[in-house]
């Protein structure tokens, strides 16, 4: 089965090649000639990961996932949540959002946080799932650890004493939200297509 991924992060694809069914052929943007950027407006989550996957089957016909993430504050309104990558604003980089979550957060004692990762299915004109994965954790006080991206290096999953920054690749892939939200989405097509 064919299967586009709606991304060219070749990390990203590299991460979740391993976690899919082996049947699955995995399609990257670029292997199936989309090379426009995919609309992504909506203030949800959910909304973004199908908007996305349903332009690629409505423009390319082809089957497709698409994910969104986002950091949970719940002290903060659920912020930055669906707006994580722009949080400091449309030209911000990670650090800029890293500061400005350390700023929005300062002296505050409820630093509880979660990341959400939702991936959308579209395989068909009424044929659309969503699959969620989260990782509960806190906002740490200033920023630790040298690997991983984006709030990483703020982010201590619970009970693990360590931030993403601080894991190695391996090790935060094994627990991360998108990990969880990919084996979801793997049982699924195991389920629907009775194949390993
Ligand atoms: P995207 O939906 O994967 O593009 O993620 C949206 C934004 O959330 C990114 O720009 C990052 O700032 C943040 N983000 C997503 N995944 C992670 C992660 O695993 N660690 C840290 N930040 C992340």
């Amino acid at each position: 089965m064919r299967l586009c991924f709606a991304s060219n992060n070749a990390h990203k694809l590299d991460e979740i090649r391993p976690l899919l069914p082996a049947h699955i052929e995995l399609l990257s943007l670029a292997d199936i000639g989309c090379a426009e950027e995919l609309p992504e407006t909506q203030d949800t989550l959910e909304g973004n990961a199908l908007q996305k996957a349903r332009y690629v089957w409505d423009n390319y016909g082809v089957s497709c996932f698409a994910d969104d993430t986002g950091l949970e504050v719940p002290a903060l309104g659920g912020a930055p949540g669906v707006y994580s990558a722009r949080y400091a604003g449309p030209q911000r980089s990670a650090p800029d959002n890293v500061q400005k979550l350390l700023r929005e957060l300062d002296g505050s004692a409820e630093r509880a946080a979660r990341f959400r990762t939702v991936i959308a299915l579209v395989s068909g004109a009424a044929d659309q799932w969503t699959f969620a994965g989260e990782v509960p954790g806190h906002i740490t006080t200033a920023p630790r650890g040298e690997g991983g991206f984006g709030y990483d290096p703020v982010f201590e999953p619970e009970n693990q004493g360590r931030t993403f920054a601080e894991m190695t690749l391996d090790e935060k892939n094994a627990r991360s939200h998108r990990a969880r939200a990919v084996a979801q989405l793997a049982a699924f097509l195991r389920e629907q297509y009775s194949v390993e």
